[in-house]
């Protein structure tokens, strides 16, 4: 009887251990930092060396979160607020400038397990505007909150709101009259060409260990945007989209594209009803239909299995990740 027992207790912690195994392995998460004129020439080395550094912590701090057995909406708000925190990034703190001075922020995120998303759209005084989408997901019977009311309800959730004077950086204010000058010249804000067009938006996908996908995404939008102008980050199916049944995904680029050609929503659809994998899905629309309509950008996530997706059709993008092999990777340029 001794004997049962014991060999009972050890098959059942045989297969716990097994099963947790399993599950670990498929934990995983990727980000990114905004795709566009990223190239070396662009990029000094010092400036180079910070980016791969905060990317670098937000990754490992998202990946120890997710490797402890937290969710992967606790993974990918940790892994937000560090960019969201750097002036580096076209979001929170680095937020950019509209043509009225003003600095308006989108933010958005999505549960694959429930379908329930949250954003907020043109807020100019919560800190970190990921904890306000999160807050309107949850705790709201909405999906997007805009301006005045998005706040409003942001204070009522205790979320930390700053004076708008935070979001000044003197490299955004400089690249704002920069655009407005050459508006002026007869180009718009759209010269792809130019050193300083990237687009600098940052979002992150995870996947935990209890198997569900979580997206979020955030930004301050586009250098000169008209103020009142929303993009597609904050647009569920456009920039930001999540679905345990297939993938989860956040988009950086030129949003009115992305809105057009709901870009996520189709990545995700294309694996649902032609079952393609999340990386042909992806090049399909990023290099295809996207490219054809004239948007430039990219797409970073993940599917149910772990498996890590790329695509971007410009010259370079920020982004990173950490999949089966445990180890953070950082890119920049085209392939490095
Ligand atoms: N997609 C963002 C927007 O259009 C910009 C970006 O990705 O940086 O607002």
């Amino acid at each position: 009887m001794k004997n049962i027992i014991v060999f009972t207790c050890c098959v059942f912690f045989l297969m716990h251990n097994f099963f947790n195994g399993l599950n670990a392995q498929n934990i995983a998460l990727v980000l990114h930092g905004g795709a566009g004129n990223v190239t070396k020439e662009n990029i000094p080395g010092s400036l180079e060396v910070q980016y791969r550094e905060v990317m670098t912590k937000a990754l490992n701090l998202g990946y120890d979160i997710l490797k402890k057995g937290g969710s992967s909406l606790e993974a990918v708000q940790a892994v937000i607020h560090i960019m969201e925190d750097s002036p580096l990034f076209n979001a929170g703190k680095g937020a950019v400038f509209t043509n009225a001075g003003t600095n308006e922020l989108d933010a958005a995120v999505m549960d694959g397990a429930t379908l329930k998303a949250g954003a907020v759209s043109g807020v100019r005084h919560i800190k970190n505007p990921i904890d306000a989408a999160i807050a309107v997901m949850s705790n709201s019977q909405h999906v997007l909150l805009y301006g005045e009311g998005a706040e409003e309800f942001a204070k009522s959730q205790g979320i930390i709101m700053v004076d708008s004077s935070y979001f000044f950086t003197q490299k955004r204010y400089d690249q704002l009259k920069k655009v407005q000058e050459k508006e002026r010249e007869g180009q718009g804000f759209n010269n792809t060409q130019h050193p300083d067009f990237k687009f600098g938006t940052v979002g992150a996908v995870a996947l935990d260990q209890q198997g569900n996908i979580f997206v979020g995404t955030s930004t301050g939008g586009m250098t000169n945007k008209r103020f009142g102008r929303i993009g597609d980050t904050p647009i569920i199916g456009a920039g930001t989209y999540a679905n345990n049944s297939t993938c989860g995904l956040s988009a950086t680029g030129h949003g009115e594209f992305f809105m057009r050609a709901v870009v996520t929503h189709d990545i995700s659809a294309l694996m649902e009803y032609k079952g393609l994998s999340i990386q042909q899905a992806a090049d399909m629309v990023i290099h295809e239909k996207l490219l054809k309509m004239g948007g430039e950008g990219g797409v970073v996530g993940l599917d149910t299995k772990g498996n890590i997706m790329i695509s971007f059709n410009s010259a370079g993008m920020f982004r990173g990740y950490i999949g089966k092999d445990d180890q953070p990777v950082v890119l920049i340029f085209k392939d490095k």
